[in-house]
């Protein structure tokens, strides 16, 4: 089975090659192969209603099996923000270290005991004859005084994991890969792979 990946990010194009390289028979295309696929707004609610939309986008647009995913930081405090704008908190023009500055500075009369968050991702995937199929990964942690460590990227400086002892940038990336929200989501993933292909 072939199936399109909806995105050009090199390093989630090499995650999810990793992360299904024990589903056999089935092949990998990006969207650096569909030059002409137009970019898709993410206008939904929830992660899920934006993996669907882009990937039935992708879908139509190449008439193939497509995969899409959409993920972001849901902080509990904050009455689930940034969630599905997590990318565009504070708005354009923000760092990611503009971002955490922000996000720590409304965290600021948040106590210990609630400052909980977890990073959600959801993928869809979407087959030509209209059937869908969707997997969700969470990685719960809590939101720290300040940032630390400089792996991984977003808000991993500022979001604590409790069996690590550690930030999410203070770990390795590979270390990252085996735990992390997306690594959930794609492991899951597989499995439905699996069964179609
Ligand atoms: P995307 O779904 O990969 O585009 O991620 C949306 C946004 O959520 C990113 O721009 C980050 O701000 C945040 N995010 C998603 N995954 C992670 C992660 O693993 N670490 C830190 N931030 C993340």
């Amino acid at each position: 089975m072939k199936l399109v990946i909806a995105t050009k990010n090199k390093n989630k194009i090499a995650e999810i090659k990793h992360k299904f390289s024990s589903v056999s028979g089935l092949k990998l295309l990006d969207l650096s192969a569909f030059k002409d696929m137009p970019d898709i707004d993410e206008t939904g609610s929830t992660f899920l209603e934006n993996a669907v939309l882009k990937a039935r986008a992708v879908c139509d647009h190449t008439g193939m099996p497509s995969m899409a995913d959409d993920s972001g930081l849901v902080v509990d405090a904050l009455g689930g923000r940034p969630g599905v704008l997590s990318a565009r908190y504070g708005g354009p023009g923000l760092t990611d270290s503009g971002r955490n500055e922000l996000l720590l500075g409304e965290m600021r009369d948040v106590p210990d005991s609630t400052r909980t968050a977890r990073f959600v991702c959801s993928i869809a995937v979407c087959l030509p004859d209209g059937r869908l199929f969707d997997a969700e990964g969470r990685c719960e942690g809590t939101i720290t005084r300040q940032p630390s460590g400089d792996h991984g990227f977003g808000y991993d400086p500022v979001f604590y994991v409790a069996s690590l002892g550690c930030t999410m940038a203070e770990i390795p990336l590979e270390e990252k890969n085996k735990i992390s929200h997306r690594a959930i989501a794609l492991e899951k993933t597989a499995l439905i792979l699996k069964g179609l292909a």
